[in-house]
């Protein structure tokens, strides 16, 4: 992390903080917005969304400064003394529709500091209800749209003030009369090889770690997009239908710094369809093997783009886990979800990954409207025969702006909005009450960790791998998690 003393605002370079701030550990730059200690596999990923735009706001001249408090364990006050030394002209937060109230109590704090910062929110659960969140808040200046890296890079360069800000696309802000202003979509980044490298020294590398084997480990942004349009999810929306993958080169030259500048081996690809296009999968992991790296990465598969030729090429190139977004067993439930993809398909997937020494890593999403007592038994048994190494039971949390949400606000279903998580069901299901969903989860992950062969195979695994001590401690809070919530 950047260490800036006693810096005055008279000084010429811009500054600009960018954070995770200390109001909850969450995924907040994914898809999901989800609370890390909801998820089995407990990890805390570096913020590279953070570093990406410190290395933007660099390119643009000016001084950045990224602080990711919630995985310090960092309090607020620490952020009002980072606030007062730092002085940040400009001040960005990451936010999600969990967190929006207590991080704008932030923003306000930062405000009653230096009333001529310019503050900025970035969330995608937030930008959908953008004009709210200008109207209830007038210490947040403006949401950003879309992609922030262009929209931050120009605001950088620019220093726009309130009365200019919304001139500059890939913003919601106000207007001259204090309207909240769309100012227009930002057109996608064509070719992600536009933008520069992460800027990995202003992280605190060291503190982000491998579940597996407890070795610093980072997340490679890869690519973005995805073409499929699941009612609950908000990919598409924040980064287009279509998938727009970095260049092999460049993405070696990013796992290439990694290792030699940072000593991180340990990586997370994160796309969202990583093994959809087969030529440039086949090409990266040629790349990886060919340059003698020897790294340790997981990445997520859908199901219906692994074969054993992809498969045979990941493990080859150091991939150990793949991620499957299963969802559900019941074919009906996945039409009604528009996940498009064929339940039956999901053994083949495991199989072909099983065959090629991959472990797999299941997602299932319990809790739709549709769901039933009976289509939930499916779902355990679903899960139980896939047999996946590790596997998470999200409960559906509607995000606004999914298709979703408006089901779930149509048939009024959202019963408790302010406590919604992916292990506390908020919304009901047009026939189960969100306690009988939360119970059911809970339940069933505790059936599912203690059956006795996949105790075994874990713990066999662990004893392979040398990694042990880290499966011991991950299940000990993992099922202290499941039975505190008793
Ligand atoms: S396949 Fe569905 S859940 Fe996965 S990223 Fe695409 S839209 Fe989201």
């Amino acid at each position: 992390m950047d260490n800036n003393t006693n810096t005055t605002n008279t000084d010429r370079r811009r500054r600009i903080m960018l954070i995770n701030p200390p109001t909850g550990l969450y995924r907040r730059d994914d898809r999901c917005q989800s609370k890390v200690d909801d998820q089995t596999v407990r990890v805390v990923f570096a913020p590279v969304d953070l570093a990406l735009l410190g290395a933007i706001a660099r390119q643009a001249g000016a001084e950045p400064k990224v602080c990711d408090y919630p995985a310090l364990n960092q309090s607020e006050g620490v952020f009002i003394a980072d606030i007062k030394t730092f002085r940040p002209h400009i001040l960005f937060l990451n936010s999600t529709v969990h967190t929006l109230a207590k991080d704008m109590e932030l923003v306000a704090k930062a405000r009653d500091f230096d009333p001529g910062i310019l503050t900025l929110l970035h969330g995608e659960g937030v930008v959908v209800q953008a004009e709210k969140v200008l109207r209830d808040y007038p210490q947040c200046d403006a949401i950003l749209d879309g992609e922030p890296e262009l929209t931050l890079r120009e605001i950088v360069t620019t220093v726009p003030d309130e009365q200019t800000l919304w001139q500059t696309p890939g913003l919601v802000c106000r207007d001259g009369s204090g309207t909240p202003f769309r100012t227009g979509k930002r057109p996608l980044i064509e070719s992600l090889d536009i933008l520069p490298l992460p800027a990995r020294d202003l992280l605190n590398n060291k503190i982000y770690h491998s579940p597996e084997n407890g070795k610093p480990l980072t997340v490679i942004q890869a690519q973005r997009g995805c073409p499929s349009k699941c009612v609950f999810c908000p990919a598409g929306s924040m980064f287009g239908y279509v998938v727009r993958e970095r260049s092999v080169e460049s993405i070696m030259a990013e796992l290439k710094e990694c290792v030699e500048k940072y000593g991180i081996t340990n990586f997370l690809f994160h796309g969202d369809t990583f093994t959809l296009h087969k030529p440039w999968l086949l090409k990266l992991c040629d790349a990886i093997i060919n340059s003698g790296m020897k790294i340790h990465w997981g990445c997520n598969s859908r199901i219906d783009t692994i074969d054993d030729e992809r498969a045979a090429a990941l493990k080859k190139a150091g991939c150990w886990v793949v991620a499957f977004g299963f969802e559900h067993g019941n074919q009906n439930m996945l039409n009604l979800m528009r996940k498009g993809q064929r339940a039956e398909r999901a053994f083949e997937a495991v199989s072909i990954c099983k065959r090629n020494g991959l472990l797999t890593h299941g997602f299932f999403i319990a809790g739709l409207p549709w769901e039933t007592k009976r289509t939930l038994q499916q779902l355990y048994l679903y899960a139980r025969k896939l047999n996946t190494d590790f596997f998470d039971f999200n409960i559906a949390c509607p995000l606004p702006g999914t298709e979703l949400y408006n089901i779930c606000l149509q048939e009024q279903l959202f019963v408790h909005t302010d406590s919604s998580s992916y292990a506390h069901a908020g919304v009901r299901t047009l026939s189960l009450s969100a306690e009988e969903l939360t119970e059911w989860r809970r339940k069933t992950l505790l059936k599912m960790y203690f059956r006795p062969t996949y105790v075994a195979r874990i713990i066999i695994h662990a004893i392979k791998t040398g990694t042990i001590k880290h499966y011991l401690a991950a299940a000990l809070s993992r099922v202290k998690n499941l039975v505190k919530t008793t």
